[in-house]
């Protein structure tokens, strides 16, 4: 398996279902920001692939000479890894919620525990303690010449923050577990998913300008992404739930 790269300066490093930058089938989809000189990760998988997670990045990179892990949400396929990367030596960052969730790696907050019942997750397979360095939205994290702007984006998950990358290719929004291609949602019956906030969340992006979206799962948006967003803006606004990406059967 191999780093794709998706722009100039980002990389898939990691994923469930990516044919090329697979790692684990319970892996979100980890991206690399590299511009030569500085960068960040964003999101750390589950921590099952992290071996070739690992790799991916340094057929780009020397990792050491990244700045961050910046963690969209405390979900297992974006946090699990966080443990592998505090290990590794790498800050890894996140949300105050999700630091405070993955300091004692606590499986009923982040819902670990209902998704491994419901078969989502291996029977054996638990969420590793991490210590995090807390980042709040509006907050830009700057390395180098590589600066990312974290907006408060809840709805899917308490604590989620996605993350604005702005450049001359545009503005690359990387949503996590947010929003998807064809202007979808990520909903679940639990107890933090929040249709109200995930309204509000959604509406206030679709203004961000977003030309590029990289979502933490599914096809990636390289152009004219606004059209993604506005989608899910307008139906939220007609106060209906987007369509869900996850499948029901
Ligand atoms: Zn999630």
């Amino acid at each position: 398996m191999t780093a794709v790269q998706v722009l100039d300066d980002v990389w898939l490093v990691g994923s469930g279902t990516h044919e090329t930058a697979f790692t684990d089938p319970h892996d979100c989809h980890c991206y690399l920001i590299w511009d030569g000189e500085s960068g960040f990760l964003i999101d750390a998988g589950s921590g099952l692939g992290e071996q070739t997670w690992l790799a991916n990045i340094e057929q780009v990179c020397d990792p050491f000479r990244l700045d961050s892990v910046l963690i969209t949400h405390y979900h297992a396929d974006h946090a699990g890894g966080a443990a592998t990367a505090r290990e590794l030596g790498l800050q890894v960052r996140g949300h105050p919620l999700t630091t405070q969730a993955l300091l004692t790696g606590d499986e009923e907050r982040t819902q670990v525990a209902r998704a491994r019942a419901a078969g989502i997750y291996p029977a054996d397979y638990r969420l590793r303690p991490a210590t995090l360095e807390p980042i709040r939205g509006g907050q830009h994290v700057r390395s180098g010449d590589v600066c990312l702007e974290a907006v408060d984006a809840p709805g899917h998950s308490d604590g989620h923050l996605v993350f604005l990358l702005h450049g001359t290719r545009g503005t690359v929004l990387f949503s996590g577990d947010c929003l998807f291609a064809g202007g979808r949602v990520s909903l679940q019956a639990i107890p933090d998913c929040r249709l109200d906030l995930y309204a509000t969340t959604v509406i206030g992006l679709a203004d961000r300008g977003v030309d590029v979206l990289l979502p933490g799962h599914g096809e990636l948006v390289l152009e004219r992404a606004r059209n993604d967003l506005d989608r899910a803006a307008a139906t939220f606004r007609r106060l209906v739930p987007p369509e869900n990406v996850l499948p029901a059967d």
